[in-house]
């Protein structure tokens, strides 16, 4: 991957970090997601649906909730935007073959938007509980049927939704957004930070001279004090996506999950956050394209601006809530009790719940944040209840 990009730098002059982040993941032939299984303690990192059941489980209470809240009797599908190895999908839906209001609400289609043909590969395999892996080359792939009795199938765009299913959907996207390319800015006068080839067969970051084009600088906070940012306008278009899916049918929601920072809290605030990660090690992320995984922090509240820039009336936006308080409020404690008190767990089971459980709410539990987007009509009205996990006033609409 690293010899392609310096070509492409060398024929076309140096490439964006947005340009550079997207061919180092997504490149159909070297593109970092798009060969092999990189999760897990033989991968590169591990994901809080990896780390516990109890986190996929108490997502899906947290949607049984939603649903019920809004009163709509239509199915609900199920969308989930970079599904990884499908744990979390898995997890959801076989709480609905135990809740019955769940599985009742969630009587619509599963779709797993993925890029990656290796990715879909797997989540067909774990979603099916099958032996092993099935080729995705063929016209039978593109549909099938879970363990769990939920038809599925896969998406390349949100477009490809509305001509696939029509109804409310519930959106999910846990550790998604941190994956889409982050253009990189320095500050006073703003100019966009580029790639460019070096003499020692590697890669260095150098400043453009022209200035930011007009919708950049729509995005930065007027009151914006540091001199290095990170916008992700791709992240940007997904939440106007999904945004515009739940106000054109009056209901649905989207919870979004990812490490990232909130303005709210200043203490927070990060400058240049773009690092690689191979072996559960931090990188330079200009070192090995391809080979490890890059990523950038959420900047939940640029995502919040585009939002109101739509000016969509009947929406409602509630976090960035911590995933410690989010999971606490949605009854962790008693979930861990259980499993630890279930006569069939042995005591190295127990040890482990109990240690995914920490993990979930004390390394990981400030970091990462979750976000909730609402089409629900009982969401939208003044003083309304907060969903589980979000404190009312972090509503905005
Ligand atoms: N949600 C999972 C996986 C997160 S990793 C978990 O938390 O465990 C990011 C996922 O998004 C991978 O499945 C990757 O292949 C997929 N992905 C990355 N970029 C994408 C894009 N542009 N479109 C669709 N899927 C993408």
């Amino acid at each position: 991957m690293l010899g392609v990009i310096r070509e492409l730098i060398k024929s076309k002059g140096p490439i964006t970090v947005a340009e550079y982040f997207k061919l180092a993941l997504t490149h159909p032939e070297h593109g970092y997601y798009m060969n092999k299984d990189v999760f897990g303690i033989k991968g590169d990192f591990t994901t809080s649906p990896e780390i516990s059941q109890m986190f996929g489980e108490l997502i899906a209470v947290w949607i049984a909730n939603e649903h019920a809240e809004s009163r709509d009797p239509r199915p609900l599908h199920l969308v989930e935007l970079g599904p990884g190895r499908g744990t979390l999908a898995s997890d959801v839906t076989r709480v609905a073959t135990k809740l019955p209001q769940l599985r009742s609400a969630l009587s619509g289609r599963l779709f797993l938007l993925e890029v990656s043909p290796a990715m879909r590969a797997i989540q067909r395999h774990n979603t099916t509980e099958s032996s092993s892996p099935t080729s995705v080359n063929n016209d039978n792939w593109r549909e099938f049927e879970t363990a769990n009795g939920f038809r599925a199938s896969w998406l390349d765009s949100l477009e490809q939704l509305s001509s696939q299913a029509d109804g409310p959907c519930c959106f999910l996207a846990h550790e998604f957004l941190d994956a889409l390319p982050f253009t990189n800015w320095r500050g006073g006068e703003w100019r966009e930070v580029l790639i460019d080839v070096c003499s020692n067969a590697g890669l260095k970051y150098r400043l453009s001279d022209s200035p930011p084009p007009s919708d950049l600088l729509a995005c930065i906070r007027s009151n914006e004090t540091r001199r290095h940012i990170e916008v992700s306008p791709m992240s940007g278009d997904f939440v106007d996506q999904l945004a515009r899916h739940v106000t054109s049918q009056g209901a649905g929601f989207a919870l979004l999950a990812d490490y990232g920072y909130d303005v709210a809290n200043p203490d927070e605030l990060k400058t240049d956050t773009l690092r690689g990660f191979r072996k559960h090690r931090v990188r330079d992320p200009l070192l090995d394209p391809g080979e490890s995984d890059l990523t950038a922090d959420v900047d939940f509240d640029y995502l919040k601006r585009r939002i109101a820039r739509l000016g969509l009336p009947g929406l409602a936006v509630f976090g960035p809530s911590p995933q410690r308080a989010f999971l606490l409020q949605m009854g962790i404690a008693a979930r861990l009790s259980a499993l630890m008190s279930s006569s069939s767990a042995s005591s190295e089971t127990r040890r482990n719940h109990l240690s995914a459980a920490r993990t979930l709410l004390e390394s990981m539990g400030q970091r990462f944040k979750f976000l909730c987007i609402s089409g629900s009509p009982g969401r939208l009205l003044p003083g309304c209840q907060a969903p589980p996990g979000f404190l009312p006033e972090t509503k905005f609409t």
